[in-house]
């Protein structure tokens, strides 16, 4: 049987490059269109990308042409479109694509919060599924689309859900290091940036206060209760490239023993895709080092190969009342929190059967 034709949108900035890499070999997907800006439109992949990533543009894109962001441009039978497009265009063309019977899987934040778009982690909430059901009565679409959260929320709910299923969860504290490819290639000037931390990112803040609440809330009938948990967030931005490293304090509703049992209940977290050994699943989503100086972008960021989450620093804090425990975690903003993330949807999907 051949392979299942995708499309990727914005293929050639951060997010789109990351797709176009991952991809690569993949042992179902097979990349049959790509797309960027106007002023790319009509030129081989291999001669217009500026390419960003270690190891070079793989050899199987190179010569597929560039065409616009529009359903007209995509072939008929591609099955998945990995959206990588700016917010504002975004907008404008995934429901196009939608309504042409395309499956949009999409990094922008466009839609995100609809009540009738699902915002899918697959270990976490695969069921909310579902709403592409309450999608396409509601907007008369063949097509869907689903959405992957911010980067920094998914990085911070996945280590969230194992507290929640074990001990509960009532509020939560973060204060972020956010790398500089989070913003795009052209986000943060350098003079900005180089011997610097910047401790305000437009819009992240809500983003990580309100979008997880989403993903690790409740389908009950055509729509998500919201999770019953209050988080604070501070997002900066540090001189990293890549990985978001978060330092979290969470007030659970039952007490854990010990940190043991705490490494214990991230260590044993599972999910659907590890149940349906998807490709790109890690086997671990969330794996805890021990030693105190870890974890670190540039060490861990890998670790899963970008899938996982690396979760350090664990204690129980003991001298604020109530039951605390705070950590750190870190993960890949562009695998796990942006492309990874997207093509794990699209996995599921396909394993699955959802049409
Ligand atoms: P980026 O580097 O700026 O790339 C944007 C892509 O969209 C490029 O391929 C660009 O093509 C294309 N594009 C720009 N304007 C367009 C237009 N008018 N019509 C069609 N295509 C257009 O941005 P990014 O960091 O990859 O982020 C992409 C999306 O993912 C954004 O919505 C972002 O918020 C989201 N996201 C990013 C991250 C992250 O860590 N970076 C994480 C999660 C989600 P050209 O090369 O021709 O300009």
């Amino acid at each position: 049987m051949g392979k299942v034709k995708v499309a990727v949108l914005g293929a050639t900035g951060l997010v789109g490059q990351k797709f176009i890499q991952l991809l690569e070999n993949h042992p179902w997907f097979d990349v049959v269109a790509v797309t960027a800006s106007e002023r790319k439109v009509g030129k081989k992949y291999g001669e217009a990308v500026s390419w960003y990533h270690e190891g070079g543009i793989p050899e199987y894109v190179r010569d597929l042409v560039l065409t616009r962001s529009s359903p007209e441009e995509i072939p008929s039978d591609v099955e998945y479109v990995f959206s990588a497009l700016p917010r504002s265009v975004a907008e404008e063309v995934e429901p196009l694509f939608a309504k042409k019977g395309f499956k949009v899987i999409s990094n922008a934040g466009a839609f995100r919060m609809d009540d009738d778009v699902p915002l899918i982690i697959p270990e976490i909430n695969w069921e909310h599924m579902e709403l592409i059901n309450v999608q396409r009565e509601k907007r008369g679409w063949s097509g869907a689309i689903v959405k992957n959260s911010n980067c920094t929320t998914a990085i911070l709910v996945l280590s969230l859900k194992p507290l929640i299923d074990s001990f509960g969860v009532r509020r939560v504290i973060v204060t972020t290091m956010q790398a500089l490819s989070g913003a795009g290639y052209r986000g943060v000037p350098s003079m900005a940036i180089i011997d610097n931390i910047i401790p305000y990112i437009e819009g992240e803040e809500w983003k990580v206060e309100n979008e997880g609440l989403k993903i690790l809330g409740k389908l009950v009938k055509d729509h998500v209760e919201y999770a019953n948990i209050k988080i604070s967030a501070t997002t900066t931005r540090v001189p990293t490239l890549y990985g978001h490293l978060e330092s979290v304090h969470v007030e659970l509703e039952s007490a854990p023993t010990s940190v043991d049992e705490v490494i214990d209940v991230f260590e044993s977290f599972r999910g659907l895709p590890q149940e349906l050994d998807l490709p790109l699943a890690p086997e671990k989503p969330v794996i805890v080092v021990e030693s105190d100086d870890r974890p670190q972008p540039r060490l861990d960021r890998d670790v899963g190969k970008g899938m996982a989450v690396v979760v350090g620093r664990i204690s129980l804090t003991k001298n604020i009342g109530g039951n605390w425990v705070k950590y750190v975690v870190l993960g890949h903003n562009l695998v796990r929190g942006a492309a990874g993330n997207t093509i794990l949807i699209a996995e599921t999907m396909y394993k699955l059967g959802v049409k």
